[in-house]
């Protein structure tokens, strides 16, 4: 067996001029040198690009080295983390079909099934991830597809994959691991089917790229790149460069990530203002035990808190004062960020929805970056007022 690392995976740099890295193929098509080879080249006998909608090097160099790490046959890359899960989505389902969803996923997940059912005649049906017998209760004979995040937001709930594989037997499960990356999961292993990340996220790390790409079995990362290629969610060549570039780094960042997130979640799990901290390192969380096990390399850099007695408004204050640690609506950034989930991934909701997710209106979330854990301590110290 082939070790495969984040630093050396998915190039191949076979040219005349030998680059150490691939370039950037920034061309919309590729010559092709005569009928004949255009058929080998359809038929799979010759390999070759044609097309940057249908594929492009720098798409099969990332796409590839997301294979390699995820233990998966292939991978394809489209325009966003949505247009990822957009194209997995249409290219398993077809209207009067079922998907059955985890209860809690990221809003546009949740906005885009809301969307195929109503308006694409798709049903969908929603279960506990922290239940796979909810799942298997779940399953109808139409259902093709069944989807999960490893790590839920923003409670950071742990869902058990080798038993939800069980549970959903022979219907793929898709795991959208972006919270969790390769280094620290890896969901074929498993038993998942598709493995999908936004790679906008920690994938790239950098905060300067959107991407997505799902990983599986070659006959279905075909059907998705058809379905990718023909309503148009392919990725654009630079920011596939861009994002292999921050992969090389994965298997440093993430690891120290996750230290710097548990050194952050103890300190504020001891802060008199602080009533709850959901990080699954935490003994205090409902899943540490399975977290121990299934994420036995660290539980990833993205934790949340209440306020006692929060609000809006003492969140606001909270962001007026934490001016070095911005707030923005993205996460695995290299730095810390803070956010609101009332607000920003979940404001599409009703208070009552919010509620019965676990969103409160004094919740924080912060996605901790490489700063340092004392001077993210320190920052946060000066920020969150003390309860006399
Ligand atoms: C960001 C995100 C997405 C969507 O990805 P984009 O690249 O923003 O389109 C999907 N799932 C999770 C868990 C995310 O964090």
């Amino acid at each position: 067996m082939t070790d495969f690392h984040p630093a050396r995976s998915g190039e191949s740099t076979d040219s005349v001029t030998r680059p150490s890295v691939m370039p950037i193929y920034q061309t919309t098509a590729f010559d092709v040198a005569d009928l004949d080879q255009l058929g080998r080249m359809r038929s799979g006998q010759d390999a070759g690009f044609s097309y940057t909608r249908d594929g492009n090097p720098n798409h099969s160099a990332f796409g590839q080295a997301v294979a390699e790490l995820e233990n998966a046959d292939a991978a394809v890359v489209c325009s966003s983390g949505m247009g990822g899960l957009a194209a997995a989505v249409l290219s398993h389902v077809k209207s009067g079909e079922h998907i059955v969803a985890a209860r809690v996923l990221y809003g546009k997940t949740l906005q885009m099934l809301q969307e195929l059912q109503d308006r694409f005649g798709v049903a969908v049906s929603y279960a506990d991830a922290t239940n796979p017998q909810s799942f298997h209760e779940a399953i109808q004979k139409t259902t093709r597809m069944a989807i999960v995040e490893s790590l839920s937001n923003p409670l950071l709930e742990v869902c058990d994959i080798a038993e939800l594989s069980a549970a959903v037997g022979s219907v793929p499960l898709l795991v959208d691991s972006t919270f969790t990356t390769p280094t620290l999961l890896k969901p074929m292993n498993l038993g998942a089917d598709l493995v999908f990340h936004s790679a906008s996220k920690y994938l790239n790390g950098h905060g300067d790229v959107m991407l997505g790409v799902v990983a599986g079995s070659t006959a279905a990362v075909n059907k998705i790149e058809q379905t990718s290629s023909i309503f148009g969610m392919n990725a654009n060549p630079f920011d596939c460069w861009l994002a292999l570039r921050g992969l090389r780094t994965l298997e440093l960042r993430m690891p120290q990530i996750s230290k710097t997130a548990l050194a952050v979640a103890e300190f504020l799990e001891q802060h008199s203002s602080v009533e709850i901290v959901h990080y699954p390192g935490l003994k205090s969380h409902a899943q540490y035990e399975l977290a121990q096990k299934q994420l036995a390399n660290g539980c990833s850099g993205m934790l949340s808190f209440e306020l006692k007695n929060g609000s809006r408004d003492a969140v606001n204050n909270l962001m007026q004062t934490l001016r070095s640690i911005p707030f923005s609506p993205t996460l695995a950034d290299a730095r810390t960020t803070v956010s609101y989930p009332a607000g920003t991934s979940h404001v599409h909701m009703s208070a009552e929805e919010q509620q019965a997710l676990g969103v409160t209106p004094g919740m924080v979330r912060l996605s901790v970056g490489l700063e340092p854990a004392a001077m993210l301590i320190n920052e946060l110290q000066h920020a969150i007022p003390k309860i006399p």
